[in-house]
């Protein structure tokens, strides 16, 4: 098996980048240490390499079948799950008198790319569980907890997100499933679902869904939203399984990639109404939702960066390994051929690969480190603005590894010739699977939209500001080596017009918000650029103090400073011409109409 992920590199992204071993100081992680990390680490790569990765084509050519009374997995996915719930990983992060591990959330992502890399479909099943039981930790009360999270802990029990319909998928303001109160506190749930992740398998023996419904004779829009907890089989309150609720699997969807995640339509309430609980405050549901939206995007961030490194390190191997043609200097053809590495050509594909594999990982480690300060940083001021910080990003982290994956993977099967394009090989397998990144989890417009018809402008633009502050607190950072120093200097126009253009559209939208955000996806990538190339600079930055500190890992510090170098000196400047178009607001797209494409 090649390899699936650089042990070496995450290593510098948690200690040398990120520095996670500050987090050693706060009061949560007393009983912590660098060795319990290194652990965890080594501990989900055993796993992921002998449990998830051998049957990454496998689940691919053999999906879930459904018989029309219950769904068949391949065999190799219970097990996995098995030892992934046996190893803690579904509750690493909790407390430990909530049974947890009390890991960092950063630690337990980083572990979780291990999984992601192995096998995302199968991994799935784990991080869906994770959010759902997050959501249960936040909103539900001591009755429900005490039946439905023990088991969602230690894997008896999976989780899903059930927001989607089949008439409704972005707009979620005009969902239609309906919830009815009943005399004993509890909801008959009535509607359908549809692309639910896992809602249903033959892993677990129950699945205890997170619903967003709408109470009956609730406002229309957002505030008539609540959320449910609508489990699978019915729990008594001494914890035992009881009745099956009124839950069906209407039927299974074929899909590109991620197929051994079963996506289901779910049929709730067809005969008399599925049992749903209430979780907060009714009216609040989307609100609460997005605790478990946003964990979710910053985990499609690291889901894209394992399935764009798995695919790097596939292109990088065959490229070391295969040898044709010769450089065009050399017109004699008894010489031997080179590898592939060696043309030019090629290590540019490489190069573009390793920047988005390493630059997505990179940039959601941050979001993971973010989400951590925020809850867990022992100073209010730097809680608040940790939280703001990832506000603004939150869309950046989901999108730009997105995007920017499927240009990754592609790359690769690229490198790959001919090969790439048979299913001999994963490189196609990969970029099928990348490809579901810009589409879940809201898709990249509704991004686009959020970045720039919200985070950056809300709170009169405070989180803008505190993203700024930080680029400019790194841009600092950079002048104490030349070669950050010269990296630095590139990002003085982008930064410029990104605040013109800020200010520009802001003031636009209060007038014109049609037109305002007509162009957000442009902004978003261009926003994603300068985040991903000053993402790039930590990294360099993290780089050459490691030179100067471990001259024998020399090359692996070389080969991040000439990434920083290509990114930001490739990719940086491509951010002008979409200015140009931004501060022209520019209209091409806009009055194009209906009738004349
Ligand atoms: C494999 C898979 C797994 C999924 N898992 C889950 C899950 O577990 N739970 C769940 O609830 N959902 C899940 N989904 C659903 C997913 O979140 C939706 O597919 C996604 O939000 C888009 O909704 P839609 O498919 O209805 O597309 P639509 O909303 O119809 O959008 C179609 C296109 O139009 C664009 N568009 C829509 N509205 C706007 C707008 N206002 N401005 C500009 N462009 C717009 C979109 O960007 C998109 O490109 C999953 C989907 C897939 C494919």
């Amino acid at each position: 098996m090649t390899r699936i992920l650089d042990e070496r590199d995450l290593a510098f992204h948690l200690y040398e980048y990120l520095d996670t071993e500050r987090l050693l100081q706060r009061e949560r992680y007393a009983e912590q240490s660098r060795e319990i990390f290194d652990a965890t680490l080594a501990t989900a790569r055993r796993i992921a390499e002998e449990r998830f990765a051998p049957h990454l084509a496998k689940g691919d050519a053999d999906e879930p079948a459904f018989d029309g009374t219950s769904v068949t997995l391949i065999a190799e996915t219970k097990p996995a799950w098995d030892a992934l719930a046996e190893a803690g990983f579904l509750n690493a992060h909790w407390d430990a008198d909530e049974g947890g591990l009390q890991l960092p959330q950063v630690v337990h992502s980083a572990a979780v790319t291990w999984f992601n890399a192995a096998n995302v479909a199968t991994t799935a099943y784990s991080w869906l569980t994770v959010g759902a039981a997050n959501l249960l930790r936040t909103f539900g009360t001591a009755e429900l907890k005490a039946r439905f999270l023990a088991p969602m802990g230690d894997g008896r029990f999976a989780g899903t997100m059930a927001l989607t319909e089949p008439a409704q998928g972005s707009a979620l303001g005009d969902i239609r499933t309906i919830a009815e109160p009943q005399a004993d506190g509890t909801y008959r749930v009535r509607g359908q679902k549809m692309f639910i992740s896992g809602g249903d398998q033959n892993l677990t023996a129950n699945i205890v869904h997170m619903v967003l419904a709408r109470i009956k004779g609730a406002p229309t829009g957002v505030k008539g939203i609540s959320l449910f907890l609508v489990p699978k089989v019915l729990v008594n309150a001494d914890g035992k399984l009881g009745e099956r609720n009124d839950v069906a699997l209407a039927g299974l969807l074929h899909k590109m990639g991620w197929r051994n995640t079963t996506s289901t339509v779910l049929s709730f309430g067809e005969k008399h109404g599925a049992v749903g609980y209430l979780l907060g405050e009714a009216g609040k549901g989307l609100a609460h939702m997005f605790q478990m939206m946003n964990e979710a995007r910053i985990n499609v961030g690291l889901c894209a960066a394992a399935i764009a490194y798995r695919g790097y390190l596939l292109a990088l191997d065959y490229a070391r390994e295969r040898a044709q043609g010769r450089l065009p200097s050399c017109k004699d053809p008894s010489t031997p051929q080179v590898r592939l590495i060696e043309h030019a050509d090629v290590r540019r594909l490489l190069l573009a690969q390793k920047a988005v594999a390493e630059g997505a990982l990179a940039m959601s480690l941050y979001g993971a480190s973010l989400a951590e300060d925020q809850h867990t940083h022992p100073d209010r001021a730097a809680r608040e603005t940790a939280a703001l910080l990832l506000d603004i990003l939150t869309p950046v982290i989901k999108s730009w590894p997105s995007r920017y994956g499927c240009l990754a993977n592609d790359h690769a099967i690229q490198v790959l010739g001919g090969s790439g394009y048979t299913r001999e090989y994963l490189a196609e397998q990969l970029y099928r699977d990348q490809r579901l990144n810009p589409i879940h989890e809201g898709a990249e417009a509704i991004h686009a939209l959020d970045l720039l018809g919200r985070k950056a402008v809300m709170q009169g633009g405070a989180a803008y500001k505190v993203f700024r502050a930080a680029v400019d607190s790194t841009l600092g950072e950079a002048a104490r080596f030349d070669s950050t120093r010269a990296l630095g200097t590139v990002f003085t126009t982008p930064l410029a017009r990104l605040d013109a253009v800020t200010a520009q559209l802001a003031a636009l939208l209060a007038t014109d918000p049609d037109r305002a955000l007509a162009n957000a996806s442009v902004y978003l990538d261009a926003f994603g650029r300068i985040v991903a190339a000053w993402i790039w600079l930590k990294q360099a930055l993290a780089a050459e103090r490691g030179l100067a500190n471990r001259p024998a890992d020399a090359d692996f510090y070389r080969g991040k400073l000439q990434a920083a170098r290509y990114y930001v000196t490739w990719e940086l400047p491509a951010t002008l011409p979409q200015f140009d178009l931004l501060a022209e607001v520019n209209n091409v797209p806009l009055d194009m109409r209906d009738g004349w494409f």
